[in-house]
């Protein structure tokens, strides 16, 4: 491979921050650049899911194979990163509302410190549960602090609402690799175009709570899912005191506004797993809404040849550019972003390095 690789990724999300640092780190010599519509100098936005992230790891939904391959890995990555004060270990409560046997629960070997509830650590309206420890981040330190390792590293940064994947192409020139970690923009991306990708809408609330020192919830797949409502706590690694109390998981519903009703509800689900909220210490720190970047079928993890100039637009390509070019998909990841992705995207990366036999997660 020439050491002199254009590597252009479309994307600022945890996944593209994700992919520049295992691309840079494996292959420090190789030109990264990073063009997005939104930075993490943006933390506000709602055009992009992973502000507005837990985020911890949780499970969510059945046992997969590849799943579970891919979380475990970076669920220990996650973990060796506590040290650094970004990661949170966490003590976890997870509640069912049906009996259980703890032994043919997925995750059990996944997570740390696994155990059946005893009766009274049960929380009212729960039958069962179990206790385990697990990680969280708080995205608004930690994509900025993803964004300095890599500016340390030479990755350049570059604001730019793109409108095609043959105009990532053009930056990345004519011998250059494009990683799409795009989110929910793979739906509009020109020459991409995935009808597949879709909006699950989490709706959360950002509270002062330092009551609350565990990740308290129902399962994604359970309780939650069939209403649309999920029901989590996630206490932050930092500013002490700060946790994420949700929410909502409603498929296709683009809906940016706050919901007031429905904010009332999370809080009164909440309230029944954590009376402590009642503290007078409490506070509400704001209402947030995100939307999560689904696929039907999972995550987009692979390899595709393009040509430029592309077939969909309607200009010859400028400067003598056409040429076939390798893209790698890398978005889908749906409610799992900061908990999938470290081996999936190891993978993805070896496969730019190599130009491009189609990679296997
Ligand atoms: P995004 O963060 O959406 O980033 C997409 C990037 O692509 C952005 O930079 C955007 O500007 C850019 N882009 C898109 N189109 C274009 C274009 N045409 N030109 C240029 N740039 C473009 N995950 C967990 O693992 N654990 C959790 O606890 C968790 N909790 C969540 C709770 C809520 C309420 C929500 C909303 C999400 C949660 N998630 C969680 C999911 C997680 O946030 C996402 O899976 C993750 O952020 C997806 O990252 P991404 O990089 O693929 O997409």
């Amino acid at each position: 491979m020439s050491e002199a690789l254009n590597v252009v990724i479309l994307g600022a999300g945890v996944i593209g921050l994700s992919a520049a640092h295992v691309l840079s780190t494996r292959y420090p010599k190789i030109n990264i650049t990073i063009a997005a519509r939104d930075l993490p100098d943006d933390l506000s936005s709602q055009a992009w899911s992973s502000p507005w992230a837990g985020a911890d790891w949780s499970p969510i939904g059945e046992f997969e194979e590849r799943k579970y391959r891919i979380e475990s890995k970076t669920f220990n990555k996650l973990w060796d990163m506590i040290p650094t004060g970004l990661v949170r270990k966490l003590p976890s409560r997870i509640c069912y509302t049906e009996e259980i046997d703890a032994n043919k629960l997925w995750y059990k070997d996944l997570v740390r410190d696994f155990r059946v509830l005893e009766k009274h650590e049960v929380p009212s309206g729960a039958t069962s549960g179990v206790a385990f420890t697990t990680v969280s981040l708080n995205p608004e330190l930690y994509l900025p602090w993803l964004q300095g390792e890599l500016e340390a590293r030479g990755v350049k940064f570059l604001k730019k609402r793109v409108y095609s994947i043959g105009e990532a192409a053009e930056l990345a020139g004519p011998k250059g690799v494009v990683v799409n970690a795009t989110g929910l923009g793979a739906r509009s991306l020109i020459g991409v175009q995935d009808l597949d990708v879709y909006p699950i809408r989490g709706q959360t609330i950002l509270a002062y709570a330092p009551s609350v020192q565990e990740f308290l919830s129902y399962p994604l797949g359970l309780k939650s899912v069939p209403t649309g409502e999920a029901t989590y706590m996630i206490p932050r690694p930092s500013p002490a005191g700060h946790v994420l109390i949700g929410g909502t998981f409603q498929e296709g519903d683009w809906d940016l506004s706050v919901n007031y009703e429905t904010a009332s509800n999370i809080w009164s689900r909440c309230l029944e797993l954590a009376p402590s909220l009642k503290n007078p210490e409490t506070k509400i720190l704001g209402h947030n809404v995100g939307l999560r970047p689904a696929r039907r079928g999972g995550p987009r993890i692979e390899a595709e040849w393009f040509e430029l100039p592309l077939k969909t637009e309607f200009l010859p390509t400028p400067n003598g550019q056409e040429h076939k070019f390798p893209v790698i998909h890398a978005y889908g990841f749906g409610p799992a972003g900061y908990q999938g992705p470290v081996p999936s995207l190891a993978a993805a990366i070896a496969t730019a390095h190599g130009k491009c036999d189609l990679i296997t997660v």
